[in-house]
């Protein structure tokens, strides 16, 4: 099959375009917003290469504006599960055999049709479905979509050169093959580019799969798929299902063909997801690879020599960007006193000069959190703290959902570091704020790593290296991410590998090679070249 050491092309992070007034990108995607907001799709499930219509189906609706329709998506029935199961595993006959460099080639092609013809349509889809400002939809739909696709090519041609010791008389060779079954992508509706990665990757490394993105997010996953049509992904190798998430996953996870589990979304589910395997585990072939990155309470810390104006800074863009629906978005804060009033004066500031509302106008840097359930979920929690004596709301706290779900970045302050929302992730526009006392530091970094269950992103803000050093290892264990003078979003595709454990995931580092390596089983061939014809040892003689 080989015939050459092929170098792949080296990846580089696309780089973000601005959408500054007057720029060509900003007419584009607003020309695409326009006309794809002011038409109707049909988004059919995708089994075997082929549009498949249930004739159950239900409408999507932008967050902003969820009176309004922009198409309709089919719903699957336990059959159309069955039958992407049945394909992906007829498809595995051929994909599992095609070299590399024609995988590789598919994937490369994909990024520079998401860099190229599809940016427009993939951000304003991004816009539409998940209600993301023009710079959000642009550093995950387009940018992280992309650098994932080229970054794993390169991951993947690293993983393949890696090899074992030889000798003259034996040649001793690893061969990554893909899981032996099919693989299972379950995504989120929070980024785009999640929901590219994770079936992509699994098919990149010779799997084949079956998708079942969230509800929330079938208008631009629908995009994604028709890249990977126009790539070259053969028919088969990725199947995509819509619908009933339970009946989806009981009837996949008894396949006894399963053989992995690519999953990001919250911890609960993961957790009755990876329960569910256990259950069955007597009924594989094979022992299922389980990979999930999950719900995070991601923290700032400032010390008292930080600089107020850049706490304040890393507080409001950490929190509220994509209105703080980032498993990586600061939701609680440990400010000491001494800063504390000057801070505070720069956040108010600064939240109060947000503009909310449709991602159409660039003027909006916020806009609507994902849905109806999201936003009573956030109401209640801002109208718990509106009552609570331990709380207060020093800015926001409002909320309306007459035309979308719009809620007011808001800051509660709490005298208590165990308040529920210091707790609890609430995933929108809400970030709590503890103010401990400037010497309390030690105590403080050991209050941020025992207050939750979770263990995604962190930042420490200090100008002291000894304040920095102490929080780098008191907090070793709290955040996979961990940001030094820096807010702890923002991560980028083969700059900072993202992950965290604990509650937060099986810390597989997406967008790394750590990742790619848990969808292959390697083989040894060992091949010696003068085969012994003796079973008798040297140390056996008289
Ligand atoms: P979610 O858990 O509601 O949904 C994620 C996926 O799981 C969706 O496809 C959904 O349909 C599916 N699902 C829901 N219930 C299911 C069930 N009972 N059985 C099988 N599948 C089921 O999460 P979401 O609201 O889409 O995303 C937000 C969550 O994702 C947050 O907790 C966030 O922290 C987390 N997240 C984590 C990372 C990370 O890298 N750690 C990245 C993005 C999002």
């Amino acid at each position: 099959m080989g015939k050459g050491f092929f170098n792949v092309p080296i990846a580089i992070n696309e780089p973000v375009k601005s959408y500054a007034p007057g720029s060509p990108e900003r007419d584009a995607v607003l020309k695409a917003y326009k006309e794809m907001f002011n038409s109707k799709i049909d988004v059919p499930l995708y089994i075997n290469g082929k549009d498949v219509v249930t004739g159950n189906t239900r409408t999507m609706s932008p967050p902003h504006d969820h009176k309004h329709t922009v198409g309709t998506y089919h719903v699957a029935e336990q059959s159309h599960v069955e039958d992407a199961i049945a394909t992906a595993l007829e498809a595995r006959k051929t994909w599992s055999q095609m070299p590399w460099e024609q995988r590789a080639g598919i994937f490369l092609k994909a990024a520079e049709l998401i860099a190229g013809p599809y940016r427009a349509k993939i951000n304003a889809a991004t816009m539409i479905a998940q209600s993301k400002n023009i710079h959000q939809a642009e550093i995950d739909s387009a940018c992280e979509l992309i650098d994932f696709l080229r970054f794993n090519v390169q991951y993947m041609a690293d993983i393949y050169m890696e090899q074992p010791e030889s000798t003259s008389d034996a040649w001793n060779r690893v061969e990554y093959r893909p899981l032996e079954g099919f693989t299972y992508a379950v995504t989120p509706f929070n980024f785009t580019a999640i929901a590219g990665n994770l079936p992509s990757c699994m098919a990149l490394m010779g799997n084949v799969v079956v998708w079942k993105p969230s509800d929330s997010q079938i208008y631009s996953a629908k995009v994604i798929m028709d890249v990977f049509e126009e790539a070259g992904v053969p028919a088969g190798v990725i199947n995509v299902v819509f619908g009933d998430p339970v009946m989806i996953t009981n009837t996949i996870l008894e396949s006894p063909d399963f053989s992995g589990l690519h999953f990001t979304g919250s911890t609960e589910v993961f957790k009755n997801l990876w329960k569910q395997i256990g259950n069955n585990i007597h009924n594989y072939k094979t022992y299922p690879r389980i990979v999930g990155e999950t719900g995070g309470k991601d923290f700032i810390v400032a010390h008292k020599t930080a600089n107020p104006k850049q706490v304040a800074t890393a507080i409001v863009r950490g929190a509220f960007e994509f209105q703080g629906q980032k498993c990586s978005a600061a939701s609680r804060a440990y400010i000491p006193k001494g800063i504390w009033d000057e801070l505070k004066n720069y956040v108010v500031e600064d939240v109060k000069s947000f503009k909310m509302g449709s991602p159409e106008n660039m003027e909006n840097f916020i806009t609507a959190v994902i849905h109806e359930g999201s936003f009573d979920k956030l109401a209640k929690y801002i109208d718990q703290a509106k009552s609570d004596a331990d709380a207060e709301i020093i800015v926001g706290g409002n909320y309306d959902k007459s035309k979308g779900y719009f809620i007011e970045p808001t800051v509660i302050v709490t005298s208590n570091p165990k308040y529920t929302t210091m707790c609890t992730e609430l995933f929108g526009p809400v970030i709590t704020i503890y103010v401990y006392e400037d010497e309390a530091y030690t105590e403080t970094l050991k209050l941020v790593d025992e207050t939750s269950d979770y263990g995604l992103t962190g930042a420490i803000l200090a100008k002291d290296r000894y304040a920095i050093t102490e929080a780098t290892n008191t907090l070793q264990n709290a955040a996979g991410n961990f940001y030094i003078n820096d807010k702890p979003t923002g991560a980028v595709v083969g700059q900072q590998p993202f992950g965290g454990a604990r509650a937060s995931g099986t810390n597989d580092k997406a967008g790394s090679a750590q990742n790619l390596l848990r969808w292959v089983s390697p083989r040894l061939i060992k091949e010696t070249f003068v085969t012994p014809t003796d079973y008798r040892y040297p140390f056996l003689g008289e």
